[in-house]
């Protein structure tokens, strides 16, 4: 058996709440890395029998009991008390009742997205204000607000949210080192947010292209993806947000304000699975990608505001734009078709993904004086095949980052409510870079304005090219 690093070590007990593709995913990743945690002291509670081989294999206590808002503490009380890890990655459990939770039994936490109880995603007595991810984000930075010092809790740590806000301080690093620039590592929130500024750095876009592919084809009345598409279909239905940057100059016709909050992000009024961008990777070239909304579309971009009192003298306009798998793309289609009620039949690729395909996952940055730098990983279903098992390159993207918020919070057990943006991330990035493939960075000239207007005349603003209104396809 090959030796792994253990890169710290647990004492505790491990809850594990769901055990679909990515908790299949980080079980080896934790028994590999985690010194001292053995399978007796892992429980397993989620919803359905998947994996349920998997872990009875390992050793694994495994209890299928779905949870909800009347039966979690019964369940959990036995089974969680301090210094215990619950890891939440389930789909319908909310996020913030399991935080308050773990605050009572002294317990670390962390989930890969902010999760409301079912349904809270499309819940039409809601306003879409108040069923975005800004709406949910404010609500835990007002929990945090009410214990600061307690038990870390670490909220959206999987690939995006997640390991992205790591790969937008190291390209900013990047950035100023190839601009011949004599900085010393920024120590502070306010410190990151000026090093953006000063390089002029107008927007961020997590762009990411996944060309893995099934060997069987999708089905009609079928979803498929590479990951969660429970998940998938109800961050996709959610109005689109982003991080409205300082730069802007052209605020889009459906965009609207939230009227509570910091403000640092803005909504559209349509669904982001209806919602497409203009980006780049090194591999794909330009392509349009879904604006999904998420929590680091949000979070990065209030992290990286300067402000002075209360005026915004700076912020980076930040979105995903995602290009999942072919298959995927054709289900979103297929879903949008239907007026946004789901498929009947779903599938999430694994075993059947073919050779070949990758998941190119970065950071976009732009609008500097080299325009544009892309940062990020590459990873293939082969390597991915080779480096863990039960993972495509997705998935290990994501387990990989779990691992490494897992590893931080049990270093820095007392730091309460935690976003990605407030962690190590050289600690986190060293954890997660033996399983990410290569790793580039690569710039380019390529412009949202790139080749615009040949076929058809188009309503653009020339004057800046990184305009939101340019990016945007309508
Ligand atoms: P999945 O659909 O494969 O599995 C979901 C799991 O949740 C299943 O095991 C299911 O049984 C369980 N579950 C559902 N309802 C439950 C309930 N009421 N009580 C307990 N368990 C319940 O999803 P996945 O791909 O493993 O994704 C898991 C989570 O991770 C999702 O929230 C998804 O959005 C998130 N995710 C985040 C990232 C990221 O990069 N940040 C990437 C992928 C997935």
């Amino acid at each position: 058996m090959a030796n792994h690093t253990a890169h710290v070590d647990f004492p505790g007990r491990l809850i594990f709440i769901g055990f679909g593709s990515i908790g299949q995913g980080v079980l080896p990743l934790v028994l590999r890395h985690i010194g001292g945690l053995t399978a007796a002291r892992i429980t397993i509670v989620t919803a359905d029998d998947s994996g349920r081989a998997q872990a009875e294999a390992a050793g694994i206590t495994f209890i299928k009991q779905a949870l909800n808002r009347e039966n979690f503490r019964l369940v959990l009380e036995p089974m969680i008390g301090r210094g215990d890890f619950v890891l939440n990655l389930s789909v319908d459990v909310s996020s913030l009742a399991l935080i308050r939770f773990c605050w009572e039994r002294g317990a670390l936490y962390l989930d890969t997205c902010l999760e409301p109880w079912a349904g809270g995603y499309t819940d039409p007595s809601l306003s879409p204000s108040r069923r975005s991810n800004y709406a949910l984000r404010e609500e835990a930075l007002a929990l945090r607000r009410e214990r600061p010092q307690a038990p870390t809790a670490v909220l959206t740590h999987g690939a995006n949210p997640g390991l992205v806000s790591h790969l937008v301080k190291q390209a900013l690093l990047n950035l100023a080192a190839d601009a011949g620039m004599a900085i010393s590592e920024p120590a502070s929130r306010e410190q990151w947010a000026a090093l953006a500024q000063q390089l002029g750095v107008k927007v961020v876009h997590v762009a990411e292209r996944d060309t893995q592919a099934p060997n069987i084809p999708k089905r009609t009345d079928e979803f498929v993806n590479t990951w969660s598409v429970d998940g998938f279909i109800s961050e996709g239905c959610q109005p689109a947000e982003l991080g409205w940057g300082s730069h802007e100059r052209n605020f889009p016709r459906d965009g609207r304000r939230h009227d509570f909050g910091g403000g640092a992000a803005i909504y559209l009024m349509q669904p982001g699975a209806a919602t497409r961008v203009r980006t780049w990777a090194p591999k794909a070239g330009p392509f349009h990608g879904f604006l999904i909304t998420h929590g680091e579309a949000i979070s990065i971009a209030d992290y990286f505001t300067v402000r002075d009192g209360d005026r915004v003298d700076y912020r980076p306009t930040v979105h995903y734009s995602y290009h999942p798998c072919d298959s995927a793309v054709v289900s979103v289609h297929e879903f949008a078709g239907r007026n946004w009620r789901q498929q009947s039949h779903k599938r999430i690729l694994l075993d059947e993904i073919v050779s070949g395909g990758i998941d190119e996952l970065g950071v976009l940055l732009a609008g500097h004086r080299r325009n544009a730098y892309w940062y990020g990983s590459q990873l293939s279903i082969d390597e991915a095949r080779r480096l863990a098992p039960h993972n495509s390159a997705t998935s290990l993207q994501v387990c990989v980052s779990v691992l490494g918020g897992m590893v931080w919070a049990i270093e820095n057990p007392g730091r309460g409510l935690v976003e990605p943006d407030e962690m190590d991330f050289r600690r986190v990035l060293d954890v997660c870079m033996p399983y990410l493939g290569p790793v580039v960075g690569e710039y380019s000239d390529w412009n949202p304005l790139h080749d615009r207007g040949r076929l058809f005349p188009e309503d653009l603003d020339e004057s800046d090219p990184w305009q939101f209104k340019n990016v945007r396809v309508v």
